[in-house]
């Protein structure tokens, strides 16, 4: 009886974010959570699932760490608050900035704090403007994303994320925001003969000129827009071209960053030092809010040295001293507990499991893994590369029997494709994954007796 009257107070007075509201008021809400331990939730009826999106691609080192509670409990007895503004300090913020000057590459050493993903993007994007036109190049102020990018919600986040639905919402697509064609590092290096070329990041470059371009933002590995991975190659490629033409590059670290590509960083999968990172999720396992936004100091000093005023930007918690506490001992627990590392052998073992239902379903292809970043794609015509038809909606009837399975997971439909997404725990070990194939198996033999 308690339960019914959760979900009738649920579809009264909660506005759920990125959801269907026809959904919530005809059915309430699809699952309330009461409990974590580990890759599994537990919801009010007692039933374990196990949760393949770490959430919101956030929970990596896996979900009842009592030793963040800890942390969090002290520090807010001891300190709980006080802010950053005016030169203010206090330890947290300085430890967890010396900590990720000591992680991030190259010389990224020098760190704004938010308390998320999209408002780590604006700041980045404010950020490289605002040096620009210190720098005498006001006009210096489009920014380039990929397309298929997500970059958060906010008005500038909203518009430098090219998935469609996010932008059309009002107020609509802030202007000096474009997009390329992702991954094309042939054109990134100048293929003219190539017939995306003019959608590419050096094709929009040399059209608009670059004195207008400011920067571009990347994903690692694209994950909203359906765990697209970059081939090897490109990222050098984009670093060069903006190199050649004195753009800032701007890593997109939100998901990719603290261990979740089987390297701290994603960039570090291709040695590449970008000029701007922001960060966010997984530098607290989502055990509460913190974003981050890193800059080389070679940045900082140019910004100190032409700015002789305040740097007109900042958030209440920017640097929460709470919130650093937790992020400090969120890393530590990655690092003592060796969870990159194992993170990277997992990858195998999620591909070896994607390949097995590859063979066992002609309708499984494309599958793709990076660490604990993994998705495969349900293709009608697999050889001929052709998609289901849209009223079919495969990918959401998938995820539902993977949910009727106890097995939480993601459908990616935008641009009628049907792709499968996960990003595990890192914590999840070799018989987990399996235990997940097979429940996709199992999914996957339901689905095809409705579809085909
Ligand atoms: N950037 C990327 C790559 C993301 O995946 C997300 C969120 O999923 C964001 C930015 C936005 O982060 P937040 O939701 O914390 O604002």
């Amino acid at each position: 009886k308690e339960i019914k009257r959760l979900e009738e107070l649920d579809k009264k007075y909660f506005l759920h974010p990125t959801s269907s509201l026809k959904q919530q008021q005809e059915k309430g809400p699809k699952f309330i959570f009461t409990e974590g331990n580990g890759i599994y939730l537990r919801d009010v009826h007692g039933e374990q699932y196990i949760d393949a999106l770490a959430s919101l691609w956030n929970v990596n080192i896996g979900h009842g760490r009592k030793e963040l509670g800890e942390v969090a409990s002290q520090q807010m007895a001891k300190l709980a608050y006080s802010s950053a503004f005016n030169n203010l300090s206090h330890e947290p913020v300085i430890r967890l900035s010396e900590k990720l000057a000591s992680l991030t590459p190259g010389d990224l050493n020098v760190f704004f704090y938010t308390s998320g993903g999209s408002e780590s993007n604006d700041t980045a994007f404010k950020l490289v403007r605002h040096y620009w036109k210190l720098k005498g190049l006001p006009e210096k102020k489009k920014i380039i994303g990929l397309d298929r990018g997500y970059h958060g919600v906010t008005v500038a986040a909203s518009s430098a994320t090219a998935i469609r639905q996010f932008q059309e919402m009002a107020p609509g697509k802030a202007p000096d925001f474009l997009h390329a064609v992702p991954h094309k590092t042939n054109c990134e290096l100048g293929d003219k003969n190539d017939p995306d070329y003019a959608r590419s990041i050096r094709g929009i470059v040399e059209r608009e000129g670059a004195e207008t371009i400011a920067a571009v933002i990347m994903e690692p590995v694209q994950g909203a827009g359906g765990i697209h991975i970059a081939p090897d190659g490109y990222f050098e490629a984009v670093r060069q071209l903006c190199d050649e033409f004195g753009i800032l590059m701007i890593a997109d670290e939100v998901i990719c960053g603290f261990g979740r590509t089987g390297q701290m960083f994603g960039v570090d999968n291709w040695n590449v030092v970008p000029d701007v990172m922001s960060m966010a999720k997984g530098i607290t396992s989502g055990y509460i809010q913190l974003g981050a936004v890193g800059i080389t100091e070679r940045l900082r000093d140019d910004l100190a040295k032409v700015s002789n005023d305040v740097l007109f930007h900042g958030f209440t918690y920017s640097g929460h001293p709470t919130a650093c506490a937790v992020a400090l001992k969120n890393i530590e627990i990655l690092e003592k507990e060796n969870l990159v590392e194992h993170t990277k052998q997992m990858e195998s073992v999620l591909a070896k499991g994607f390949n097995y239902l590859e063979e066992q379903h002609s309708i499984v292809a494309k599958s793709r893994a990076k660490g604990l970043l993994g998705a495969f794609e349900l293709l009608a015509d697999r050889e001929n590369g052709i998609q289901f038809a849209p009223e079919k909606t495969v990918a959401p009837l998938l995820v539902e029997e993977c949910f009727n399975r106890k097995l939480i997971v993601r459908p990616v439909t935008y641009g009628g494709t049907n792709i499968i997404a996960m990003s595990p725990p890192l914590v999840m070990t070799k018989e987990e994954i399996e235990t997940m194939i097979t429940i996709f198996d199992e999914a996957i033999k339901t689905i095809k007796k409705t579809i085909l």
